[in-house]
């Protein structure tokens, strides 16, 4: 039986385990993968307070995870595949062993959403991908096309530049939802150009996708964008927002429409003993510094109601 039981291992998780563990807590930490969550993509961290210049988000992550051992969490290569949460008790079954715990902090983090067009599943590896990180690089001297006017879109179409001939960010509306210090790097930058008030409507190729089908949102005007250098391949990243790991856990907890775990300033769920922290929880801004501060306070107040009990 564990004190606490945190599902996932990304930055509010190991932060969770490191608050739990220094209140001498019994602590397992289950992971379906390796720990780090979205942030082992990010090749260099610059926001977190203390980050080490030019960073990984790989190299953040291990310290983080040898703080939460140096602390006594055990760690569990597991995944959850059902949950009881209402009682005491709470049970976690996984594909490998049942997890009994008085406490639980839901860390599970969020995916990248895709936009169900046609062409995008066929063309995923292709020419399509959801990580600049990952497979920039295979996009040497090409045209670039990247999705989205976020934070993600932008911060990954600075990066892109580096491989790529040119990067033409797609944007459905005339002006980024980026953070202006973002949108002063993507402006400043030559390489980039800006496709607005547009959105992808297929993928077209054959084996390699070759061409983007957009449409201009104002005038219903639809054409195909291509390679500058006739016929060749173009790679396509597509940054429109998260989706919440959160699968297992609809009808056990109380969620938004897409998902995200509702909770109280102190990360209490609707369910007594259950915390969600990090990206999987409904909130405005989603950052390695405020995942890790919502780990915090869903340890400091799961102890509390283990003292209470
Ligand atoms: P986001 O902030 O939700 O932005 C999604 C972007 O995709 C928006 O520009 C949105 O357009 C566009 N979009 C959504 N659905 C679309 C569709 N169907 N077709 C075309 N465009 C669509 O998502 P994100 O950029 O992935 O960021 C997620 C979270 O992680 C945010 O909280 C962000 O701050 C954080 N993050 C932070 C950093 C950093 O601090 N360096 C880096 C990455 C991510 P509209 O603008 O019109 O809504």
């Amino acid at each position: 039986m564990y004190d606490v039981l945190i599902l996932g291992a990304g930055p509010s998780g190991l932060a969770a385990a490191i608050y739990a563990g220094r209140a001498n807590l019994k602590v397992g930490v289950i992971e379906n993968m390796m720990p780090g969550g979205q942030v082992l993509l990010t090749e260099s961290v610059e926001n977190y307070p203390g980050t080490v210049k030019g960073e990984s988000g790989m190299e953040l992550i291990m310290r983080f995870e040898q703080s939460a051992k140096d602390f006594g969490a055990e760690f569990i290569h597991d995944d959850i595949v059902e949950v009881e949460l209402a009682g005491d008790v709470k049970v976690l079954k996984g594909a490998n062993n049942e997890y009994r715990s008085k406490t639980v902090i839901i860390a599970t983090g969020s995916k990248r959403r895709k936009l169900d067009l046609p062409g995008e599943s066929e063309f995923i590896g292709r020419g399509i991908s959801f990580c600049a990180t990952c497979d920039g690089a295979f996009f040497k001297n090409k045209d670039v096309f990247v999705i989205g006017g976020g934070d993600a879109a932008i911060e990954e179409a600075v990066y892109l530049t580096r491989y790529a001939k040119k990067v033409t960010v797609i944007h459905r509306r005339d002006e980024l939802r980026a953070v202006k210090s973002l949108q002063i790097k993507a402006f400043e930058n030559e390489k980039i150009d800006f496709m607005w008030n547009t959105v992808p409507v297929a993928f077209i190729g054959e084996g390699l996708l070759t061409g983007i089908r957009v449409k201009d949102v104002n005038t219903g005007e639809e054409k195909v964008v291509e390679s500058s250098n006739a016929g060749e391949n173009i790679g396509v990243f597509i940054f429109v927002g998260n989706l919440p790991n959160t699968e297992k856990l609809v009808g056990h907890i109380d969620v938004d429409k897409s998902g995200f775990i509702f909770t109280d300033k102190e990360m209490r769920t609707n369910v007594s003993g259950v915390y969600a922290a990090g990206d999987v929880r409904v909130k405005t801004l989603r950052q390695v510094v405020t995942a890790t501060a919502d780990g915090a306070i869903a340890a400091y107040d799961a102890s509390k109601y283990l003292e209470e009990k």
